[in-house]
């Protein structure tokens, strides 16, 4: 058998594809958009590998767009084959692909029109990948890969899904390969979560190998504890409450705004902070909670409870959802204190961008970050303490504070990626680091060799590793 990487290798830690192929069968694991720097976005296009025209299925291990994002591409080769993924991949995979091809045409619409003012700087126009017709094409070939059983998804290639713990749904997959009466097991970590994460379970380690994929986004540090993180939040939001301020916390739609939520109902329910208004101004984010809420079944023994019990609905009681840009627009004439979750992430788009603009100028207000800001991002500024930041072109004094709140993070930090290894280590795979920065994937592997005696191969993009 013969695995080529066409993304997520070579440092990068976006385009997630490996392309598996036998004598009788071509399936492909994940196959992901490449984000960031426009250098790497030119990497988004269908690769040159005569595997595709022959694929025979597609495996997911999560809705990320950096693992599902080039799925719409795949009809164009002719691919009428089923994607399987877990049921929530399935949901949340649709409500993230239907947005990235909005996003890409709103973007490419939005240079055009620069570029007819006059702006000649900017570069001609990105041309979307995808439109929303191509992403209609893939949704009914989607096929729900329950956790835990053995799924044949093409001819002598089974696969079997646990519990990755890194958002809902999310899932490590074992492929067990019957070829020429051998049999061989390859294990896709998938994005892991941190142990010990609120809500999700905790990811599954696998016992036997003959090869694994294991990422390394923070193959070389370990994150601020959650507890820590969450006292911290704790004292921000109490104080902000006590003093009538306004909250702006830039979200992307998917897991953050949820984990909140939930922690927040968990701090009402217990007194620690008194409750308040919380606007989900978001209506991808609204979506994302609904689809949530119909997958209890993964939540872990904690938040079922919750759940269950009527507690979280209970200590909800102030959220309000905010869909139209009109009710958006209206929390500017609203008092605090309040606590606005808004997108985009890193806020570099989207109705986060008009909160900062109303608020940053004001003593008061608190911009709460709780996830990654790229290099560039207006997000980055904030967090590097700016005094000035320009949105919409317009020069605004920044007197809100800014609070970086870093352990929300949704992936195992280093002590969890060599936990979950230790597992699987004495069957003495192969051991190939993906999914990361050359920073983060070469400490990795020094500690995998010296605690195991297996020295990680570090592949690149395109490469082809051959199994025998
Ligand atoms: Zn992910």
């Amino acid at each position: 058998m013969r695995i080529t990487l066409h993304g997520a290798a070579g440092g990068e830690v976006t385009g997630s594809a490996y392309l598996v192929r036998t004598k009788t069968a071509s399936v492909l694991l994940d196959f992901g958009m490449f984000q960031g720097a426009s250098r790497v976005e030119k990497l988004n296009a269908l690769p040159d590998d005569e595997g595709l025209r022959g694929l025979d299925a597609v495996v997911l291990t999560h809705a990320h767009l950096d693992h599902c994002g080039r799925l719409p591409l795949l009809p164009r080769v002719g691919f009428a084959g089923p994607v399987y993924a877990t049921p929530a991949t399935i949901d949340l995979a649709e409500l993230i692909l239907r947005d990235s091809a909005h996003v890409q045409k709103a973007d490419a619409e939005r240079a055009a029109r620069r570029r007819e003012h006059g702006v000649r700087r900017v570069k001609p126009p990105p041309e979307p990948l995808y439109s929303q017709e191509d992403v209609e094409k893939i949704r009914p070939q989607f096929r729900a890969l329950p956790y835990d059983q053995s799924v044949e998804v093409a001819e002598g290639v089974a696969v079997r899904a646990v519990d990755a713990g890194h958002m809902l749904g999310s899932a490590s997959i074992e492929m067990t390969v019957r070829e020429e009466g051998r049999t061989r097991v390859v294990v896709f970590s998938g994005d892991l979560g941190p142990r010990g994460a609120p809500i999700h379970r905790d990811p599954v380690p696998f016992r036997r190998a003959d090869a694994v994929f294991l990422e390394s986004t923070y193959g070389d540090r370990d994150h601020r504890s959650l507890h820590d993180t969450v006292a911290e939040a704790r004292e921000v939001i109490a104080k902000a409450v006590a003093e009538r301020g306004k909250m702006l916390m830039p979200v992307f739609a998917v897991g953050r705004p949820q984990l909140i939520l939930y922690l927040l109902a968990g701090e009402f329910l217990r007194g620690a902070i008194p409750p308040f208004p919380i606007y989900m101004d978001s209506p991808m984010a609204i979506e994302a909670t609904r689809i949530y809420e119909r997958h209890t079944e993964l939540f872990d023994e904690e938040a079922v409870a919750m759940y269950n019990s009527g507690e979280l609905r209970a200590n909800l009681g102030t959220v309000q959802y905010c869909r139209t840009a009109d009710e958006s627009r209206a929390l500017n004439d609203r008092e605090g204190p309040m606590l606005i979750m808004a997108g985009a992430g890193m806020c570099t788009a989207g109705r986060i961008l008009h909160h900062l603009r109303h608020n940053l100028g004001r003593p008061g207000t608190r911009v709460l970050v709780v996830g990654y800001q790229a290099e560039g991002s207006l997000g980055r500024l904030l967090v590097d303490g700016r005094k000035t930041v320009s949105i919409f072109g317009e020069k605004i004094p920044v007197t809100a504070s800014v609070h970086t709140l870093g352990g929300f993070s949704g992936h195992a930090g280093q002590s969890d990626l060599l936990n979950w290894f230790a597992s699987v280590a004495p069957s003495n795979p192969r051991v190939f680091l993906t999914h990361g920065e050359e920073r983060a994937r070469k400490p990795l592997a020094r500690l995998i060799a010296v605690r195991h005696g297996i020295s990680p191969e570090l592949p690149a993009i395109g490469q082809v590793i051959d199994l025998d």
